[in-house]
């Protein structure tokens, strides 16, 4: 484990490097580098640490699991376990004492980043957890979540032996600094800004922007209602690139026992659709007396 001081340091140099874009030359194949190094760490992080290990959305064979978890960790988010626990109690504790990061709760900064790097009082993920205590003793897992620093460590030191300081300042430090901001911003942003299809317990909002961005989980209203899904983008329409991964990943093999969204939430959801389309409609009864008064005030 590092120190905790050394852990911020790190972040914030990590956050300040993106910078450094301005300092080496543009290329659009170094935007590609940024988009490929972005998303597909952001589709491993939701995939395995979300959906996989947090929610159990779908099943996957030990080797899929360990290279989709070592994407992850290169996204420099900490362990797998330290991830996926923290999210569970954040389902637990939605917008109430006890969620880790809620904009309500705990004000905007610390539910985005303050949390992330300095969290006192909600810092602990419990041995009766479910992430640790079915996945804490698989010896590879276990491994990523010690040395969690090894494959973003390794990723950085790549990209700079095979193409200098452009690859690494476009391939590791622009992206990890989008890519953190994209996770975090469903803590904060998805729980103040976007639309509610379902009434849920909490503040969760739908936002097509953060959706882009975290590769599918900006549709965090639908999920905070039925999070056994594998997909949160619950229609054709709603953009959920983890889950075409998953669907491409069932479709050869390497995923099985994949959660559909029940019935009854599609119904719901058509449901409260109608209820808003009735309420937004005036009618006519309504629109009369206005009508007269008009006429009477010229
Ligand atoms: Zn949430
Ligand atoms: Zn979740």
């Amino acid at each position: 484990m590092l120190p905790n001081i050394l852990q911020v340091s790190i972040f914030w140099l990590v956050q300040v490097s993106a910078l450094l874009v301005f300092a080496v030359p543009f290329r659009w194949a170094f935007v590609a580098l940024w988009a490929v190094s972005h998303f597909l760490r952001a589709v491993g992080l939701t995939l395995a640490f979300h959906r996989y290990f947090a929610h159990r959305a779908f099943k996957m064979n030990r080797s899929a699991r360990f290279v989709w978890t070592l994407i992850a960790t290169a996204a420099m988010q900490k362990g797998p376990l330290w991830w996926a626990g923290h999210h569970v109690n954040h389902h637990k504790f939605a917008d109430r004492d006890g969620d880790p990061h809620s904009p309500m709760i705990s004000g905007f900064y610390y539910a985005h980043i303050g949390w992330f790097l300095n969290d006192t009082k909600y810092d602990r993920v419990e041995a009766t957890n479910p992430v640790i205590r079915d996945f804490s003793k698989v010896p590879e897992i276990a491994w990523l979540e010690r040395y969690f620093f090894f494959p973003p460590l390794a990723l950085a030191l790549t990209l700079f032996l095979t193409g200098g300081w452009p690859w690494l300042v476009w391939g590791f430090c622009l992206p990890t600094m989008t890519l953190a901001h994209a996770t975090f911003a469903i803590n904060t942003v998805n729980h103040m800004f976007g639309s509610r299809r379902f009434e849920t317990l909490d503040e969760s909002r739908n936002n097509p922007l953060t959706a882009f961005f975290a590769a599918g989980e900006g549709w965090h209203n639908n999920h905070h209602r039925y999070q056994r899904a594998a997909r949160n983008g619950f229609y054709w329409w709603e953009l959920d690139l983890t889950w075409y991964t998953i669907r491409a990943m069932a479709a050869v093999g390497l995923a099985w026992d994949v959660q559909a969204v029940p019935k009854r939430v599609y119904e719901e959801a058509r449901a409260a659709t109608a209820q808003r389309a009735t309420r937004r409609m005036p009618s006519v009864v309504d629109a009369m007396p206005m009508l007269e008064l008009a006429e009477e005030a010229e």
